[in-house]
């Protein structure tokens, strides 16, 4: 067997979905529940337990010690803690960073545990299941330099129908790559956009300059339907508890992470696109008229307009807009060049 072939089938025996990004409304319920824990507490210590986790040199992390925090909001799918001073830290857990809340002075896990922010109310640790650390922390001195982390998204729940549109079409993409490029939306990626564009019955790979102004609209009203109702599908699920399983895989979602179960809608199995280390799911019947999604018109797509991996793509905007300080020996990327599964059946 073909050592790519091998090495994708491992990756889906284990499961592609152990490890889901968060995204805006996972975001959101951890930037809820943060801001509910420590808002008004003053951040005693920050404990590393990788440095390399810190991607910020000015000012030393340690300035932010003693300071009372403001709030936490969220800037794209970037935690923020905005502190007295000016001082913001911002926290991106990127695939597999995930928060707990522990007594004050918990013991950092030793295997997967980052770092720790410690108040006098708990402890938020931070912990990444992957042996690529990519979550980073950044701390910045005033709001240019906050905002200069910015990759630039629109925040589509916020957008009306026309700024929504005028975005949609600034470029040409297919929708999936579209919706989970962080410099055109903020806080969709792989699992939403799949959400999202069944809801609107919309093809993964329509491209943005060919759609009505009809199909923008189902796909703007999707978009935020989508994104509401998982947010407040997420907010219950944790109730007053912070949230543990915030992304944990979801059997109730339609189509991602479901293929060959039946779609809710019209119960025609769910299909697959598989590139990189992740996939796309979509019903046929409900997005593309039917058509599977085939090899030829994917590896065109593959190769132009489809995100490598989603992870991938949030780092190289992220870097691009601000000098990275990355841990040494680690490549810049690995270069995983997209392969189609075989069509279908
Ligand atoms: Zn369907």
């Amino acid at each position: 067997m073909h050592v790519r072939e091998s090495a994708l089938r491992h990756v889906r025996v284990i499961g592609l979905f152990s490890h889901r990004m968060p995204e805006l409304p996972d975001v959101t319920v951890y930037m809820e529940h943060l801001d509910r824990l420590v808002r008004g507490e003053i951040l005693r210590k920050v404990r590393l337990a990788s440095p390399f986790v810190v991607r910020s040199v000015q000012p030393p992390i340690q300035n932010v010690e003693g300071r009372r925090l403001l709030a936490v909001t969220r800037l794209g799918k970037r935690l923020v803690f905005s502190f007295e001073e000016n001082l913001f830290l911002v926290l991106h857990l990127m695939i597999a960073g995930r928060l707990k809340w522990k007594a004050p002075g918990a013991p950092i896990p030793r295997k997967l545990g980052l770092l720790a922010l410690d108040f006098d109310a708990g402890t938020v640790l931070l912990t990444e299941a992957s042996p690529k650390k990519r979550a980073w922390l950044r701390l910045v001195a005033g709001e240019d330099a906050l905002i200069a982390l910015d990759p630039g998204g629109l925040e589509p729940l916020g957008a009306t129908r026309e700024v929504f549109s005028a975005r949609l079409r600034s470029e040409n993409h297919t929708l999936k790559r579209a919706l989970t490029d962080p410099t055109l939306f903020s806080g969709i990626g792989n699992a939403y956009s799949d959400e999202i564009l069944h809801a609107a019955k919309l093809s993964p790979v329509a491209l943005t300059s060919r759609l009505s102004d009809a199909e923008v609209a189902r796909l703007h009203d999707a978009t935020k339907k989508t994104l509401l109702d998982w947010t407040e599908r997420l907010r219950l699920d944790a109730g007053e508890k912070f949230p543990e399983k915030v992304t944990a895989f979801r059997p109730e979602m339609a189509v991602h992470g479901k293929h060959g179960n039946p779609c809710p809608a019209c119960a025609t199995p769910v299909q697959r696109i598989v590139y990189a280390d992740n996939e796309t799911n979509y019903c046929p019947a409900c997005q593309t008229g039917g058509k599977l999604l085939a090899d030829r018109s994917l590896s065109r797509l593959l190769h132009g307009d489809w995100p490598k991996s989603l992870e991938e793509m949030e780092e190289r905007k992220s870097s691009r807009r601000m000098p990275a300080v990355r841990p040494t020996g680690e490549p810049r990327s690995s270069r995983t060049r997209a392969r189609p599964s075989r069509a279908p059946r």
